[in-house]
């Protein structure tokens, strides 16, 4: 890979450590930019699990820009809904309409992917693109100042851009950007078991074939406990992410869990999850956890730059880790073509990390929070609560004073975050790229 230590003229050359869902996606959107990029992952072999996703809009919306709709097509469901439902019976709380009404209100879909069909649909894009891809190539060390990785097995690389998408436990962000202390993730209290039930094995269940007939993320919500569900892969897989309080073995993030533990976590949960349960023949346990807000997110030599989960990992109670490693990816890639030669490369990168920090980090506090306000015990606050969700966003002027004054309070915003009325445009709405080139024009000053 060229690069000179000299102010050398863009294009760089950049290396992406990790490719996970935000590596690749960083890939793709320099490559685009005209970069050389070559991306180092420590796995022999691409390893999303065999699970769900969700695409928000502001990711879809990035996807597409890159051209990647009709790859996406082939792969995704396209949810009604996501249904916010009482533990006990599956009562709906609340709706937060997903289709057509992202479409029509931001401009792009709300999707459910499977994981990997996701991340070989980001790494074929990134090779078709250019960049070049290396698996089984773990980064031991990196050196800021002179802008190289040390690989496991010795091997020096040089770029002009070292990025870090490698993740929770990021080996970059210890070596380069925050070498002063060990970033430690912080544990939750929860742990989440993840399933997928064959869609055959649900459709022929008249107790629970609903769920694949109408394509809606479902959320039941209790004390301590919630699971979210929903089909992907054309409805070949009914997916479960089930939260629950727990730790993994220490050490482990990702294990196998056992079923009658699973089962019994949500004893007394409406039958018809239960009976999904039943048809779960194998589940990983993860162990629940995101960052302390970082530092910083670039190293002392500006040459250095954490995205994704390595810079803000965050619990998957917003579905938005990977929706922000991509803007993280759209976003730096408009920062690195704005600098006109690798002197400039310390202000752009610092500039990225001024105009991604203060949302990533709102996300950050918003899924723990989200959290909370889902795990209520049952009681007067999560009757409340309950009351606050049934007011959706759709709801007119006129529904929403007759139901404040009917609870004698006034309520400003909706406790479902996919639904608040600030919060959702806010969150769905954000357009990485323009927002990018707007703060810039503002920061740089060149
Ligand atoms: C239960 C659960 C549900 C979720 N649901 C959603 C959702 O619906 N929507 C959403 O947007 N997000 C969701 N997320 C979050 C999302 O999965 C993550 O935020 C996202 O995958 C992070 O991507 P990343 O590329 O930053 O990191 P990672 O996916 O962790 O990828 C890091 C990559 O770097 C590699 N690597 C690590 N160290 C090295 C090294 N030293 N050298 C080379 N390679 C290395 C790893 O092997 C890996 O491939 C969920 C998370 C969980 C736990």
């Amino acid at each position: 890979m060229p690069s000179s230590d000299a102010a050398k003229k863009a294009p760089f050359s950049i290396i992406i450590v990790g490719a996970g869902l935000g590596g690749l996606a960083t890939a793709v959107a320099l490559r685009k930019k005209g970069h050389a990029v070559h991306v180092l992952e420590g796995a022999s072999e691409l390893k999303e699990v065999g699970a769900g996703i969700q695409i928000p809009p502001n990711s879809s919306r990035l996807l597409q820009s890159w051209g990647l709709k009709e790859q996406l097509l082939k792969k995704v469901v396209w949810p009604k809904n996501i249904n916010m439902r009482r533990y006990q019976d599956g009562d709906v709380i609340g709706v937060t309409p997903l289709d057509p009404k992202m479409t029509k209100t931001y401009g792009y879909p709300y999707w459910l992917i499977h994981r990997a069909d996701y991340q070989r649909m980001l790494h074929d894009a990134a090779l078709a693109e250019g960049a070049t891809i290396t698996l089984g190539a773990y980064v031991q060390d990196v050196d800021q100042e002179n802008v190289t990785v040390t690989l496991h097995d010795g091997t020096v690389l040089k770029a002009d851009v070292i990025i870090g998408a490698d993740g929770i436990r990021s080996r970059v962000r210890e070596c380069a950007v925050v070498t002063e202390e060990t970033v430690e993730p912080r544990t939750t209290t929860n742990c989440a078991y993840r399933a997928t039930v064959p869609g055959e094995i649900m459709r022929a269940d008249p107790e629970v074939r609903h769920l694949m007939d109408e394509a809606s993320s479902n959320c039941w919500i209790g004390y301590r406990r919630h699971i979210m569900a929903y089909p992907i892969q054309e409805g070949k897989l009914y997916n479960l992410v089930m939260s629950h309080p727990g730790k993994a073995a220490v050490g482990k993030w990702n294990e196998p869990g056992n079923l009658d533990e699973m089962k019994a976590q949500y004893k007394g949960w409406d039958p018809v999850i239960c009976k999904v349960l039943e048809k779960v023949e194998y589940c990983l346990k993860w162990t629940l956890a995101d960052l302390p807000v970082l530092p910083r997110w670039v190293s002392k030599s500006g040459r250095v730059v954490l995205i994704g989960d390595a810079a803000h990992a965050m619990v998957p109670y917003l579905a938005q880790g990977a929706g922000q490693a991509i803007e993280d990816g759209a976003s730096l890639a408009e920062c690195i073509s704005r600098a006109r030669d690798s002197s400039d490369l310390p202000a752009v990168l610092a500039a990225f990390q001024t105009i991604r920090k203060p949302r990533c980090e709102k996300i950050q506090k918003g899924s723990m929070e989200n959290g909370d306000i889902w795990h209520m015990p049952d009681g007067p606050e999560q009757l409340a609560r309950d009351a606050d969700m049934k007011m959706e966003m759709g709801a007119t002027d006129e529904d929403r004073v007759a139901a404040q004054l009917k609870q004698q309070k006034l309520v400003k915003s909706n406790p479902n975050r996919w639904s608040d009325p600030e919060f959702q445009p806010w969150l769905f709405g954000h357009d990485a790229i323009a927002h990018a080139n707007t703060q810039l024009d503002l920061i740089l000053k060149f």
